[in-house]
């Protein structure tokens, strides 16, 4: 037996979650639902605001069979991907708060590396399903080609090239839509689950352990965990680490990108059938001195996106700039003395228009901890990096994989404490890794590499083996090291 302080709400479910069936999805909306307050006409119980008043109560342990409440924050690829992990699971009751106006992404695309992939299957086929239906195209392999330099148009290196691209351990990586990847992620998903126009703006923890997030707009919703999938610009990873902590908000690592999506015959006219063709589809990344090119095909080869990025000069960086419009001039700049071709086709492809929006690439500073009690953080809010490793996204479903795992086994509030406990404990290291590695290849991949520049020698040796202790992870391990830690902290708290 065990003392907790409860409300009188929860005393309520307690009786009713008792029934033999609990673990069966409810036909309508679970009971907790009822405590997300909506000033909104149209909620349907806008007068059910459990009584607030705390009574002690004695729940045996074995009958703590109560859905445990989750709310995600953010439905960017993370939130989307850990909700689509936890539905399955129906002890876990589970809601996605947005705070844009709908669930949408209005990225471009998004590499699904061989880890990711693997993570991906690991949560369960549906999971690997979503993007299979979003059109994601399997790349035969990634090619890094030197453009500049003594040994310009030189192959540096490339990943091997695999017949059978449907088994795991020989993927390299998948090219989807981000737009359609979330969509096949949210559909099916009871709409009773997902709130748009709900911004998170701070939570306060009650006495019995549990918490009140209140959202910009005035509504509340009580839930047990609070799960930040809400991106680089976290709430809260702030209200974690608290606004003091240089960590809490991420910083500009001086570069810069601009992406387009164009037509696939437009971009194949350009560079010409042997670097673009769905039919032998690669990753090209081209580098030069100071500046960096990147080309895949996606949407099942209807386009093409291309994506041009250099380094801003030491003592032009601005702290506190995120996008800014590039001129032409300074787009062809960047790919004065390419090999024709490529100069040509990024005339034709990114200067039609007198300027284009560029992206600043940001990333988070190392955390000491993702977790505070019932919260924690995810993907872009646990460790945004820059993407020249092209591994945000797959961190965000590994972590998805890891969190669903853990908080699937938790059988109460307090194992679900402890499944995030477990959770920051395997995922810190490793994605605090990701993004110290990629800001370096950032650098190489542009030419500006100390001990490689443009050596196409030294790049040989240097950068293609970045991407091995992020893609060559046995996730199927992290998954079994992680459950063994969660179940030893369990044991040792009963
Ligand atoms: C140029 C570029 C290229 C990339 N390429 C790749 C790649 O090839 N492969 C790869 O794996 N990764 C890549 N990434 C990284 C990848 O895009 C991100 O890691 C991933 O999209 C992060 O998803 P997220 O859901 O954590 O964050 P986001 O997509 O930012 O989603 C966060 C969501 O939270 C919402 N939100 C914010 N604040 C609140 C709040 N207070 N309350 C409620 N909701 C809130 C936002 O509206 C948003 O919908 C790339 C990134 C960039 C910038």
């Amino acid at each position: 037996m065990r003392l907790c302080w409860e409300k009188q709400s929860r005393d309520a479910n307690q009786s009713a979650a008792a029934q033999p069936n609990w673990t069966t999805p409810a036909p309508s909306a679970p009971k907790q639902h009822q405590q997300h307050h909506q000033h909104n006409p149209h909620h349907h119980h806008p007068k059910s605001h459990p009584p607030h008043t705390l009574i002690p109560i004695l729940i045996p342990l074995s009958i703590m069979t109560t859905p445990i409440r989750i709310a995600i924050s953010g439905g960017g690829l993370a939130g989307a991907c850990l909700l689509h992990a936890l539905l399955p699971h129906k002890h876990l009751d589970v809601h996605i708060f947005e705070s844009a106006s709908s669930f949408k992404e209005s990225g471009m695309a998004v590499g699904i590396a061989r880890n990711a992939l693997s993570a991906l299957d690991l949560i369960g086929p549906s999971t690997a399903q979503c993007l299979s239906r979003a059109g994601a195209v399997p790349m035969r392999g990634v090619r890094f080609m030197l453009a500049q330099g003594p040994d310009a148009e030189s192959l540096i290196s490339e990943t091997h090239e695999n017949d059978d691209i449907t088994d795991n351990e020989k993927r390299v990586t998948s090219i989807v839509h981000r737009a359609a990847f979330l969509h096949e992620l949210l559909s099916g998903v009871d709409p009773e689950r997902m709130h748009a126009s709900k911004k998170l703006e701070r939570y306060v923890e009650n006495p019995d352990g549990s918490l009140v997030l209140y959202f910009a707009d005035g509504t509340i919703h009580e839930c047990d965990i609070l799960i930040g999938a809400d991106g680089i610009r976290s709430t809260v990873r702030r209200l974690i680490l608290g606004e003091e902590d240089p960590a809490a908000k991420p910083r500009s690592t001086g570069a810069w990108c601009v992406m387009t999506l164009m037509p696939y015959t437009e971009v194949q006219k350009c560079l010409g059938k042997g670097f673009v063709d769905v039919e032998d589809a690669r990753e090209y990344m081209w580098v030069g001195d100071g500046s960096y090119l990147i080309h895949n095909v996606l949407q099942q080869g209807e386009l093409v996106q291309v994506v041009v990025a250099t380094h801003e000069k030491e003592g032009e960086v601005k702290a506190d700039r995120w996008n800014r419009m590039v001129g032409v001039e300074e787009i062809r700049g960047l790919f004065k003395g390419w090999p024709q071709r490529l100069y040509e086709a990024v005339d034709q492809l990114l200067c039609t228009k007198d300027e284009q929006p560029a992206m600043y690439l940001w990333e988070h500073p190392p955390a000491s901890t993702y977790v505070s009690g019932p919260v924690c953080i995810m993907g872009d809010a646990a460790h945004a990096t820059s993407p020249w490793q092209g591994s945000g996204g797959g961190m965000s479903v590994e972590d998805s994989m890891i969190l669903s795992t853990l908080l699937g086994r938790a059988e109460t509030v307090t194992q679900a404490r402890t499944a995030l406990q477990v959770y920051d404990r395997v995922r810190r290291p490793r994605t605090q890794r990701i993004v110290e590695s990629s800001r370096g290849t950032g650098r190489i991949a542009c030419g500006l590499g100390e001990e490689t520049g443009l050596d196409l020698g030294k790049l040989r040796g240097k950068l293609l083996p970045r991407w091995d202790f992020i893609v060559d992870f046995d996730n199927e391990k992290h998954r079994d090291e992680a459950v063994e830690m969660f179940e030893r902290e369990v044991k040792g708290e009963t």
